[in-house]
């Protein structure tokens, strides 16, 4: 079960692969591994190691991912395995994320087919799968699998992801995806070269090119003291994210001294704060602060006649109070709010 053809690749010339799921295009021969750590060349083809193999499986808030115009009070069936196309110096999930290239590419997990987890899913009350706490598009064959099986069942898909989807794995996925929280981690390529070992051109792209395709789409940024939190980088973002629809929801939040940054300080509140008046100064209509205890930043305001729609009291977002209709109708002016809700 665990290793499987990852078809989402072609043979090029001198005998090697190109893997065609994520922006590094990985040109591999024979016995190589690609950057995420759980994608290597046997016997000419190139293999997921990690297929129907979990590293994580949990019950969600969907607000956990953060998605907040998605299904609001629903909970997700959270599922995740070892490697990332990314080397965050910052990542939560660094156990996980970095295990292969930490492990001299070894792979862990435990088996989960994708029928066990639409069972799962479904057992449990779930409104959708998610495919989260490392890169997605890594393990494309397996949420493939499990997105048309939870598809036919009636479950929403979810993918929590950096944004280095080719255009390919999302014309692939796009008719099973119903929601991505896309992260952009800097406006700066810098930043994404030296913190993340990636590159922000592809980020920016996969935004664009996934709300094209009417994913609905939500975007998280994590300030971090001093290495993307200036007021011209912050507007940028806003910027970006405005250009494409100031109904984008974009979620700011804040960063915890973690893996190899211990040696900077926690985000202050007052930066998230800053962030949340630059985004609105730039017009965008759902902005949102996550890890800190304030309600007035967590709830969604309607943007025709300002008054409060979705309240959310708590950091879990678990005691939420929906007033919109199934249509994402405000209750006191009748605008549509953008989002996903039934
Ligand atoms: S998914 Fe892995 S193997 Fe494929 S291009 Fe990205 S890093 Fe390379």
């Amino acid at each position: 079960m665990s290793s499987i053809k990852a078809w989402l690749s072609k043979p090029i010339e001198g005998a090697k692969v190109l893997c065609q799921a994520c922006a590094h295009a990985c040109r591999l021969g024979e016995g190589e591994y690609g950057e995420c750590g759980v994608r290597m060349v046997e016997d000419g083809e190139l293999q997921l190691l990690v297929y129907g193999r979990v590293a994580a499986a949990n019950i969600d808030p969907v607000e956990k991912k953060p998605l907040y115009h998605f299904l609001p009070r629903t909970t997700t069936f959270s599922i995740g395995t070892v490697g990332c196309n990314f080397s965050c110096g910052f990542c939560q999930n660094h156990e996980i994320s970095q295990y292969p290239r930490e492990n001299n590419g070894e792979v862990v997990g435990r088996e989960l087919p994708p029928e066990e987890v639409v069972r799962l899913a479904l057992k449990n009350g779930c409104g959708s799968v998610s495919y989260t706490y490392n890169e997605p598009v890594i393990f494309f064959e397996y949420t493939y699998d499990c997105a048309k099986l939870a598809h036919e069942k009636g479950l929403k898909n979810i993918y929590v992801t950096s944004g280095y989807e080719t255009r390919k794995a999302i014309d692939t996925i796009a008719p099973y995806l119903d929601a991505m929280n896309i992260d952009i981690k800097s406006f700066s390529e810098e930043f994404y070269e030296n913190v993340c070992g990636a590159k922000l051109k592809p980020v920016l792209e996969c935004v664009r090119y996934a709300y094209s395709k009417g994913i609905h789409i939500e975007i998280t940024t994590l300030l971090i003291l001093g290495q993307n939190d200036s007021d011209e980088e912050i507007r940028e973002i806003a910027r970006f994210i405005a250009g494409i629809d100031r109904s984008i929801p974009w979620h700011l939040s804040a960063f915890r001294p973690m893996y190899r940054m211990q040696d900077i300080l926690g985000t202050p509140e007052s930066t998230l704060i800053r962030a949340y008046m630059i985004a609105q100064e730039e017009g965008l209509e759902y902005v949102y602060i996550g890890n800190i205890g304030h309600e007035d930043y967590h709830s969604t305001y309607c943007p025709k006649c300002e008054n409060r729609v979705i309240v959310r009291d708590g950091i879990m977002r678990d005691s939420t109070v929906n007033k919109l209709d199934e249509e994402g109708h405000c209750p006191y002016c009748g605008y549509t709010i953008n989002g996903v809700w039934q």
